[in-house]
């Protein structure tokens, strides 16, 4: 049998692979610490499972239009004003099966084969491979560790040509934590008007910022930005609401048209229940939030003081989302057990095997010499997890 070409060529998220691993030894009664989840360790806040009880007691569990129900678009339009300082009418918003599908659905509308987007490495794991099913190309703009990883609109300009119709902008930043200001953005607003490129602006970390800064959605910086925009956002992160999938997408009129239109045949409307859950969760009490905020910060703090003291591996400070990206340049080469370790495949492969860690290699993410961890786990985990890391390194030879 001959298989699609274009599928063979996509890998699987190593993110989520990594988490099942983990997931499947803790029930195997393995003593395993992950790192590798992505997603929040609280439960979704009560209001918000009430919610969803009662829509479906009330029997809103059927079909609803395909781009999502209006009273939550209704509130995300809301979000947007209050909180981005953004118009939007409803129709100028999808709700989809995670943002992951707002950013599935997004290339599919805006991609020829062909075209070119432009990609930041390290990135999220998911962003080449979508560009890739929907025929585009993605086009990798290295970023330094130096630089806070920041895009370096000097190097931008060396890769941009008449093939490329997208850049791909993610702050708070998933796997490096870094968080864009206002004048970087208005740099990049300035490059993508230049160049006519449509901006996909990933804000799905907005909530997690742990500095003084406020977060700025690139949309609201102009208007010619607020047109080539297509801002993505969701409930998973904010709400500890990852396994209910719901994600949010804004943009001009016409290309929430061609996403609904694509997402009408693909999937149909999201889950209905989680939709109304959503709701209360833009509406209702958001305090939650703030206290989730708190102690992500606590970890953070304790994590990147903790890794820099450990030999041979450093870390900068993320400012946002919930993830460490520890450089261990110094480690490649060594050996632990007469094993040689190669690259940061090999050093999570042995960290889970020997040290019972589960880390993200950044090979995933597109960058070799650095893992990534992620603090969205217990702060007893995360202190067991760094001790266990530390003593892993400490017999690397
Ligand atoms: N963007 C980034 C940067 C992410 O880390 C994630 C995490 N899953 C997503 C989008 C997708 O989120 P979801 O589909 O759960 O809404
Ligand atoms: N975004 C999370 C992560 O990067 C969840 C997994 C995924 O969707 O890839 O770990």
């Amino acid at each position: 049998m001959i298989f699609s070409k274009k599928a063979e060529q996509i890998e699987a998220s190593i993110t989520l692979a990594i988490t099942a691993k983990a997931k499947e030894m803790k029930k195997n009664g393995i003593d395993i610490i992950g790192f590798g989840a992505g997603e929040p360790d609280f439960n979704t806040p009560e209001n918000i499972q009430s919610a969803a009880i009662e829509a479906m007691k009330e029997g809103l569990t059927k079909y609803t239009p395909a781009s999502g129900i209006i009273e939550l678009k209704e509130a995300i339009v809301e979000k947007f004003k209050k909180e981005n300082n953004l118009n939007y009418k409803p129709s100028q918003i999808i709700i989809s099966t995670g943002a992951k599908q707002c950013l599935a659905n997004a290339f599919m509308a805006i991609l020829n084969p062909g075209d070119e987007v432009i990609i930041p490495t390290p990135y999220w794991v998911s962003y080449p491979e979508l560009v890739k099913l929907s025929d585009g190309v993605p086009v990798f703009a290295k970023t330094d560790e130096k630089n806070s990883y920041k895009y370096d609109v000097g190097k931008l300009e060396k890769i941009v040509n008449d093939k490329t119709k997208a850049i791909i902008i993610n702050s708070p930043n998933n796997p490096t934590g870094s968080v864009c200001t206002r004048e970087e953005l208005l740099e990049l607003a300035d490059f993508a008007k230049r160049h006519d490129l449509v901006i996909i602006s990933d804000e799905i970390y907005e909530k997690l910022m742990y500095e003084e800064d406020e977060h700025v959605s690139i949309a609201s910086l102009s208007e010619d930005a607020y047109k080539r925009t297509i801002v993505i956002n969701g409930v998973s992160k904010t709400y500890a609401m990852t396994g209910w999938r719901i994600g949010y997408a804004a943009a001009d009129e016409k290309i929430i048209k061609l996403m609904s239109n694509i997402q009408s045949h693909a999937t149909s409307n999201p889950n209905s229940i989680a939709q109304y859950a959503s709701l209360e969760a833009l509406v209702g009490d958001q305090s939650s939030i703030h206290d989730m905020i708190k102690e992500f910060k606590s970890r953070r703090d304790y994590a990147v003081e903790r890794i820099n003291k450990i030999n041979y591996i450093s870390c900068i400070e993320p400012k946002g989302a919930f993830y460490v990206f520890i450089n261990i340049s110094k480690i490649i080469g060594k050996t632990i057990d007469g094993e040689k370790i190669n690259g940061s495949l090999d050093f999570c492969d042995k960290l889970l095997e020997k040290g019972k860690v589960a880390a993200v290699p950044g090979v995933g993410f597109g960058l070799e010499n650095f893992i990534r961890i992620s603090y969205a786990t217990s702060m007893e985990n995360i202190k067991n997890g760094l001790d266990r890391i530390e003593e892993f390194i400490n017999k690397l030879r």
